[in-house]
């Protein structure tokens, strides 16, 4: 297998590879395994990564998802809940990466954290009458107090519910 030469800082020189198979040894509660998207879940304790981690983002989604696990997030009820976790997440995953002499790019997390509160926001958003509205205490719906509308939206996980860059 070719060396993936890309590494997240000058200074550590740790590949994607290389910190992976550090976090393996750090964190032997948690399974890892290959999937279409970056996503902690809870369930099974699994972290779930994408093959191609090439570059400092790939880095930074498998810091991010070992933050959730290493701050045991669960089940959630309400999409802003979860827009909480992701901050929380986040700042976990700074404090992780610096153990291996890794910082985040701030920039980055910003962007990811604003993509959560997009999502946030359209899911809100009455299909109606484009009212901004409220989810239900289940969960489960959103309703909307000017028309009345309600739609249904899907459980959310945590997983990035945003495409990834096409960079
Ligand atoms: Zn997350
Ligand atoms: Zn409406």
């Amino acid at each position: 297998m070719a060396d993936n030469t890309l590494t997240a800082s000058p200074a550590t020189g740790l590949t994607p590879a290389s910190l992976l198979e550090r976090l393996r040894t750090d964190y032997p509660a948690f399974t890892f395994e290959t999937g279409d998207a970056f996503c902690w879940s809870p369930a099974d304790k699994k972290i779930i990564y994408e093959e191609d981690m090439s570059g400092d983002h790939g880095l930074f989604s498998l810091l991010h998802e070992i933050g959730h696990g290493s701050l045991d997030h669960r089940r959630y009820t309400l999409d802003f809940e979860l827009v909480s976790l992701e901050v929380a997440a986040w700042e976990q995953a700074g404090v992780i990466a610096g153990n291996y002499g890794i910082t985040l790019d701030a920039d980055h997390v910003q962007d990811c954290l604003d993509s959560y509160r997009d999502w946030l926001h359209r899911r809100a958003i009455c299909p109606e009458c484009t009212t901004r509205s409220l989810q239900d205490d289940s969960g489960s719906h959103y309703r909307c107090f000017n028309c009345h509308t309600t739609w249904k939206v899907p459980p959310s996980r945590f997983c990035r519910p945003y495409r990834r860059s096409a960079a």
